[in-house]
């Protein structure tokens, strides 16, 4: 929340994309989420989302009244795992509310479906969310349990479906290209999709670090060819290839 430009205006809103938070504890194999925030989950504190809060509103006043901004403001949190201190994500919310009675909310991929409650729907709901954003990833256990991302199909179904019940939009994202997809598997995964009450996100796999993909050229040109899972790792670099020696400086 330190840096207040708007992203951009949109419905008559101003429309700001916020993050008080970095680092996820878990480990799905496809995130590179910890390469640049690391795993420890630390946020700012409720004082400097305030001051934070503060200054965006007196700039905003002024903006206003020049007719630079609009009445509205929506917030849609970047954070990557928001629901892993429930309680401070609500505090960071009400903090909004106090400073932009109205604003609405919204969030990217940081509501964890295997940690969100038919309760937090509702209360989310309640205090202006107006879409979810929830990351399926696969609905294939073997994908699931290799790349070490916790899976809960009924869980993803019943969120979903409490959230439509509400008249809340939910997109609900898909990665294709995962180590071991199969054609047959991403059909199962849309079929699943498609049998909800979801706009479907589709995400290419993206491999990272991004220098090393870069550098070795594993994309065909025309973009058919996909990550080559047996060859490589995302984890570190390839110890199955013999590693060059360093030059030495005397
Ligand atoms: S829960 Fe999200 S941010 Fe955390 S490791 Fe998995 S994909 Fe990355």
């Amino acid at each position: 929340m330190h840096d207040r430009r708007r992203t951009f205006q949109w419905d008559a809103n101003d429309y700001y994309s916020v993050t008080y938070a970095r680092g996820c504890p878990k480990h799905c194999a496809f995130c590179s989420n910890h390469l640049v925030q690391g795993r420890r989950f630390r946020t700012a504190s409720l004082g400097a989302i305030e001051n934070a809060l503060a200054l965006l509103r007196n700039e905003l006043v002024t903006d206003r009244e020049s007719g630079l901004a609009s009445a509205a403001v929506h917030f849609n949190f970047e954070d990557d795992n928001l629901l892993i201190d429930y309680p401070l994500f609500r505090d960071a919310i009400e903090l909004c509310r106090r400073y932009f009675p109205g604003a609405s909310f919204s969030a990217e991929n940081g509501l964890d479906y295997t940690l969100l409650t038919a309760g937090m729907i509702d209360d989310l709901v309640s205090i202006g969310f107006t879409q979810f954003n929830l990351s399926l990833v696969t609905v294939d256990h073997e994908i699931s349990r290799d790349l070490d991302r916790p899976r809960a199909l009924e869980h993803f179904q019943k969120m979903v479906r409490f959230a439509a019940a509400k008249k809340i939009p939910v997109i609900a994202y898909f990665i294709a290209g995962l180590k071991g997809d199969t054609r047959e598997r991403l059909v199962e995964t849309l079929g699943f999709l498609a049998a909800l009450p979801v706009r479907i996100g589709f995400h290419p796999f993206t491999p990272c670090p991004a220098p090393l993909v870069l550098k070795t050229g594993v994309f065909s040109p025309n973009g058919r060819r996909g990550f080559p899972w047996g060859r490589r790792s995302t984890h570190g670099p390839d110890r199955s290839r013999p590693r060059r020696s360093r030059p030495r400086f005397v």
